[in-house]
């Protein structure tokens, strides 16, 4: 637990001490809090900077492409070459924005009751058009009756990269299974696909920034290797937690859960 006012944060620990004992363990971590507060700046900042020239680089290429003529034909390999990577830098950038602006505002969450069966129904359309033909994305059970408390864009977003990451580690002719219900008094939100699947001792690590099973395979899929960090982020900031099943050659199941809190139920009449 940290206790702060403007100057100072303190780290409050209470320890087993001896029998019948506790210790209390008292550190100033105020240093470290301004470290970690620069970190995160420095990172908005240099995203923030790259945005604009990545954005004129990639409206440019695009631009000559569409005039004809003017990429001669044996050059536009290496023009869409240059657009994918564009693209790519831009992905990464956007991530790291939203990651920082994810940290630095813990406790900040913009709540309204959002219509989860509704943002789900988007997020399956939203699949399905990124995999084009290539898988069957779809709902499998749904409790139109329950609702979130939260912030719908950042649950689109922690949704929608679940179903992303489904798609791109599933290879072709694949199935992405989305649910929505209650378990218990909880609300779980998983995606279950048929894809490469993940060894087990990857599984604690996946959620740290830039961690990644395999490096070249997430290149090519587009991957920036913050997708579930951002997850993590999110759910905690709900009071949720994100569940990983997977075997390797079979496929995986993401979930996030969400405590009771969290969680309002609709009656049916409306
Ligand atoms: P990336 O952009 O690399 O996909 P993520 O943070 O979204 O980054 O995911 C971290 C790593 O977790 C990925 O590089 C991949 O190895 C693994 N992973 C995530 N989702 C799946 C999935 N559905 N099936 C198999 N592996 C996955």
């Amino acid at each position: 637990k940290s206790s702060r006012n403007s100057d100072i944060s303190l780290e409050l620990q209470l320890v087993p001490f001896g029998e019948n004992q506790k210790l209390l363990i008292c550190r100033d971590i105020t240093h470290l809090e301004k470290i970690e507060t620069m970190r995160r700046d420095f990172i908005a900042n240099v995203s923030h900077e790259l945005r604009t020239p990545l954005t004129v680089v990639g409206g440019f290429l695009e631009t000559l492409k569409d005039i004809e003529g003017a990429v001669p034909e044996n050059l536009r390999h290496y023009f869409d070459l240059m657009e994918d990577q564009t693209g790519r830098m831009r992905n990464l950038v956007e991530d790291l924005l939203m990651l920082s602006q994810l940290e630095s505002s813990q406790n900040l969450l913009q709540e309204t009751e959002v219509d989860v069966p509704g943002l789900i129904a988007t997020v399956q359309n939203e699949g399905q058009n990124l995999s084009g033909n290539r898988h069957k994305v779809y709902i499998e059970s749904m409790d139109e009756t329950l609702h979130l408390r939260g912030n719908r864009d950042e649950l689109h977003s922690a949704f929608g990269n679940l179903v992303n990451n489904a798609i791109r580690y599933t290879p072709e002719g694949g199935e992405i299974r989305i649910r929505w219900q209650l378990r218990g008094k909880e609300a779980v939100f998983s995606v279950q696909d048929t894809g490469i699947g993940i060894e087990q001792h990857h599984i604690p690590r996946l959620t740290e920034r830039f961690y990644r099973v395999d490096r070249s395979r997430s290149r090519e899929t587009g991957g920036t290797g913050l997708g579930l960090s951002i997850v993590k982020h999110i759910l905690t900031r709900h009071d949720a937690r994100l569940e990983i099943q997977s075997e390797l050659g079979k496929g995986s199941t993401f979930s996030a859960v969400f405590a009771p809190n969290f969680v309002v139920i609709q009656s049916k009449a409306e």
